[in-house]
């Protein structure tokens, strides 16, 4: 009988994933004792090193560090309120639900939104947590082609049920491509369901004042849309949030289990996301982002780069051992850009994913574009 040294099979080279610990100064990573720029971080914004965000989590930790428990028993604070009402204003919904993290918004979440009679009709490309989330909820499950919406009005002229979710990524977070919510709320609409958009990488990074895609699309608080959004990306925190209409929100409250059974989020990760939240509004960094976003373009202009306007810039490159190479010859040159491999993405689409921020200097982009050009 297997024990737990050869329970799993083992994983072969070019797939294996790595732990790898470093250390972060800024828009720099230090691994292995080398000295890299950073162009694989999803703070996109540079708010997790901010001095004004440092300061508001550092304010909080004064009186405690951990909540001590649920937010329903005794872990609840004042400031989660706060910055709830502050977030459903701003993005335009009635009610805001702050939960432990984007996996646990989602996964709990989709389960306390679905029965095993309700339908979900999902991107192929969604996230895992939404993924997971609806087989949590043990419904019935269709996915339909990568923003696809003909074949997504197919199968939702095929499959009648009176509870039905449409459930999508804003921003896809391994092409950097952008959900059609305009559309999909249209279909929505016209075939009486829900539609669930997590803007996880789109909040704070798209649209006007950074509100998201749906901001972009006018449809930011509609009452068939429900949305979710992280701090752990723009905002350079850890959390995250769901807006909907008051009813739902409650709704949540009562049922969502990822919110009833774990530990409230600290404190000092909210004080963290409201001054993000107030440097967000002022857009200083989301014009410095795509600033820089514009310059990486036009510098990467016909080296096959994915059509993606979002700060995520992925380049397919084919063969998982092509994406490694080419990964380990940027690091030589002192970046870092992973390699990103099956089965995080389909076979044969191996890519290098680069992220652009508003922390990375002009010359840091323009060194990396020049040494990729050389390179490929
Ligand atoms: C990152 C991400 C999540 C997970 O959010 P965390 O706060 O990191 O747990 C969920 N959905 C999407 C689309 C994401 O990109």
């Amino acid at each position: 009988m297997p024990d737990s040294r050869n329970w799993f099979p083992e994983t072969p080279a070019t797939r294996r994933r790595r732990l790898t610990a470093s250390r972060r100064q800024g828009m720099l990573i230090h691994l292995d004792g080398e000295q890299l720029i950073n162009f694989a971080s999803n703070d996109y914004l540079g708010l997790s090193f901010h001095p004004a965000v440092c300061m508001g989590a550092k304010g909080a930790l004064d009186d405690a560090v951990g909540s001590g428990a649920s937010r329903l028993i005794s872990g609840d604070d004042p400031m989660l309120h706060r910055l709830e009402e502050k977030l459903a204003a701003w993005k335009g919904y009635e009610s805001c639900l702050i939960v432990g993290s984007g996996m646990l918004a989602n996964i709990g979440l989709i389960q306390a939104l679905a029965d095993r009679h309700s339908h979900l009709f999902a991107d192929k490309l969604n996230h895992a947590s939404l993924v997971d989330g609806a087989r949590l909820a043990g419904g019935q499950s269709h996915r339909f082609k990568h923003l696809d919406s003909k074949q997504l009005s197919q199968l939702l002229e095929k499959h009648p049920a009176e509870k039905r979710i449409i459930v999508s990524d804003g921003i896809f977070s391994m092409d950097g491509d952008c959900a059609d919510a305009a559309a999909l709320l249209g279909l929505a609409e016209a075939n009486d369901t829900l539609l669930l958009i997590d803007d996880a990488h789109g909040i704070g990074c798209m649209g006007p004042e950074g509100r998201g895609i749906t901001a972009r699309d006018n449809i930011s608080g509609h009452p068939r849309l429900i949305e979710v959004g992280t701090f752990g990306k723009a905002f350079g925190s850890y959390g995250a949030f769901i807006l909907g209409t008051d009813e739902l929100i409650e709704g949540l409250r009562q049922r969502q289990r990822t919110l009833i059974y774990s530990t409230a989020l600290p404190v000092a990760m909210i004080a963290a996301a409201e001054t993000a939240l107030l440097l967000i509004q002022r857009g200083q960094q989301l014009q410095q982002l795509r600033e820089n976003l514009a310059l990486f373009k036009e510098k990467t202009a016909g080296l096959g780069f994915m059509a993606s306007s979002s700060p995520i810039q992925p380049l397919i490159i084919g063969s998982d051992e092509k994406a490694l190479q080419l990964a380990a010859a940027l690091r030589e040159n002192g970046f870092f850009v992973p390699a990103i491999r099956p089965p995080t993405v389909p076979e044969g689409t191996a890519r290098l994913r680069f992220t652009i921020t508003a922390a990375h200097s002009r010359e840091q982009i323009e060194k990396l574009t020049a040494c990729l050009r050389e390179l490929l």
